[in-house]
This record gives structure tokens, C-alpha cells and sequence, in this order.
């Protein structure tokens, strides 16, 4: 399961504490200096966990938690408050135009998810919403891109636009655009490039694709198992393209959970939703408070 690590040395730390019957204010500088080395271990980003620990000891310093008859398991919901907080607080719904179609545009460096993800997503929505989705295929650059997603759009029944690699990405977009108008498709999902790292070329092209369409959403994939570097990434692609939100794949695999972690209080966007196999129906809505009980085990 992802955040083992995690999940065991905050157990650990805690478990002294519960072990014993009255806390004092050295035990819960001690406990937070464990969660502290658990967090950083986590690569959980540094001033989030300077924030974090800070946050939790004056709570549970400063009101009467250590007097209390339990302050051990109140020190557990501080940091369970805490955990959900880092992460968001509450799950944020996918934005929905007032008008048909909702339009989705995917970006994401290659080998984070993006196509698979956007191929799930066309497959929730069609499940939970009832919706008509049309994909469009928008990365002609790596080669089996396309072959990808048409592949993936036959086996959960969603219909895809595709010219092919011959035409620049952006018109493929502004006729994928007159195609789903045309055939009332109400919602829109639009695969684009991606590349190993950040690129002026790539930003640029999405930049354009981005004025195009004007996507209701803008969702950045990132592969959680890369850590930091997964933040790294988000804050890139949220500093050129403002997106709207992020979907962090791979967390079945083994992370440490220093990106789920870290994404929200970075950049200030929310994560969406959470990549959990390999499978089409691995999508799942990211709930912060059932990843901070996730996390604490
Ligand atoms: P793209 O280059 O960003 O479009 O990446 P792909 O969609 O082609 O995905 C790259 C690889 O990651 C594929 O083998 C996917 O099956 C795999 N993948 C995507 N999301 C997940 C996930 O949530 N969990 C796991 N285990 N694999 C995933």
C-alpha cells in the first residue's frame, strides 16, 4: 500500500505517546520532532513540513490538551486536522460549464499518466454522469499517442478526434471542437504533448491551445512516485498555464507520499483526483480527509 513508510513511523512516534498515561510539553516536542523526520523522510516538501509541525505543537501545546484525561488521541485528531488541511480540506468537484460542452484540457510531462488518465475520465463521467464524451487526440508528437488513445476510446465505448500526426495540434483542437458542437457531445477532453521536462516549445504550444479552447478545466497529471520532483513540475506547469487542478497517478505504486502532500500548499491548487492502477476504472475522486486517515493508518 502507498505511504508504508509513512504511515508506520508516524504510528510509531504516536504510539509512545499513547503508551503513556500524562503527556507533557517535552513529550510532544519530542513527538513532533519524530513526525517532523517522518515528513521530510516522506519528501514532503520543507516549509510545508515547517509549517505543519509548527502548526500541530502550538495546538496541541496551547489549549488544554495536555491536561485532558486522552491527550494522546486528541494529538492524533490534531494532526489528522492538520494532515487534511495540507491537503485541501474538502474534495473539490470538477467544474462544469453552464453551457454544452464542458471542455477538459489534459497537460502533463510524458510518462506521468495524462492519456490514461484522460481516457478514465472520459469513462467516469460517462458512468456517474451519464455524459457523451468525445476525446480529442491531441499529442502528435509522441509516437503511439494516438494508437493509445483510439485503442482505449474502443474499449470503454467513447468516441475519439483524430487527424492524425500532419496537423499542428491546435487545429486538430478547433475541428475537434466543430466536431463535438456538431454531434452535441457535452463533454470535451483534449489529450495534448507532453515532453520529458518542461519546455518554452511545449508551454508555448499549449499556451495556444489553452486561448483556443478555453477549457473549464485545466488538469496537470503528475507522477506521484516522483516526489518532490512531481511538485516541482506542478508548480512549472501552474506558473504558465494556471491550471485548475491536478490528478496524481501512480499512488498505488510505491510513494512515499512527499507529492500528495506537498502539491496543495505549493501551488495552492487542488488536487482533483487520485490515479490508483493501471486499470480504466482506477480513477477516484481525492477526498483529503480519507488520505489523512490513510496516512495515519
Ligand atoms: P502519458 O505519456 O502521460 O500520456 O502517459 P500514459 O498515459 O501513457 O501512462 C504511462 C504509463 O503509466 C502507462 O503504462 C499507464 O498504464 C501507467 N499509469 C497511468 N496511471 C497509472 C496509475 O494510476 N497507476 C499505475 N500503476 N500506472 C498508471
Amino acid at each position: 500500500m502507498a505511504f508504508e513508510g509513512l504511515t508506520e513511523r508516524l504510528q510509531n512516534a504516536i504510539g509512545k505517546l499513547k503508551r503513556k498515561g500524562k503527556v507533557s510539553e517535552a513529550d510532544v516536542r519530542e513527538v513532533m520532532r519524530e513526525i517532523r523526520l517522518a515528513l521530510l523522510e516522506a519528501d514532503v516538501n520543507f516549509k510545508v513540513v515547517k509549517d505543519f509541525v509548527k502548526n500541530v505543537r502550538e495546538k496541541a501545546i496551547g489549549a488544554k490538551v495536555l491536561e485532558s484525561l486522552t491527550p494522546a488521541q486528541q494529538i492524533v485528531k490534531i494532526v489528522n486536522d492538520e494532515l487534511t488541511k495540507v491537503m485541501g480540506q474538502e474534495a473539490v468537484p470538477l467544474s462544469k460549464a453552464a453551457k454544452i460542452p464542458t471542455i477538459i484540457m489534459m497537460v502533463g510531462l510524458q510518462g506521468a499518466g495524462k492519456t490514461t488518465t484522460l481516457a478514465k475520465l472520459a469513462l467516469k463521467l460517462k458512468t456517474e454522469k451519464k455524459a457523451r464524451p468525445l476525446m480529442i487526440a491531441g499529442d502528435i508528437y509522441r509516437p503511439a499517442a494516438i494508437d493509445q488513445l483510439q485503442s482505449l476510446g474502443q474499449q470503454i465505448e467513447v468516441p475519439v478526434f483524430s487527424l492524425g500526426t500532419d496537423t499542428s495540434p491546435v487545429e486538430i483542437v478547433r475541428q475537434g471542437l466543430a466536431s463535438a458542437a456538431e454531434k452535441k457531445n457535452d463533454y470535451v477532453l483534449i489529450d495534448t504533448a507532453g515532453r520529458l521536462q518542461i519546455d518554452e516549445k511545449l508551454m508555448a504550444e499549449l499556451a495556444q491551445i489553452k486561448a483556443l479552447a478555453q477549457p473549464d478545466e485545466i488538469l496537470l497529471t503528475v507522477d506521484a512516485m516522483t516526489g518532490q520532483n512531481a511538485v516541482e513540475v506542478a508548480k512549472g506547469f501552474n506558473e504558465q498555464l494556471d491550471v485548475t487542478g491536478v490528478v496524481l497517478t501512480k499512488l498505488d505504486g510505491d510513494t512515499r507520499g512527499g507529492a500528495a502532500l506537498s502539491i496543495r500548499a505549493v501551488t495552492g491548487k487542488p488536487i482533483k483526483f487520485i490515479g490508483q492502477g493501471e486499470k480504466m476504472t482506477d480513477l477516484d475522486v481525492f477526498h483529503p480527509d480519507r488520505m489523512a486517515s490513510r496516512i495515519l493508518g
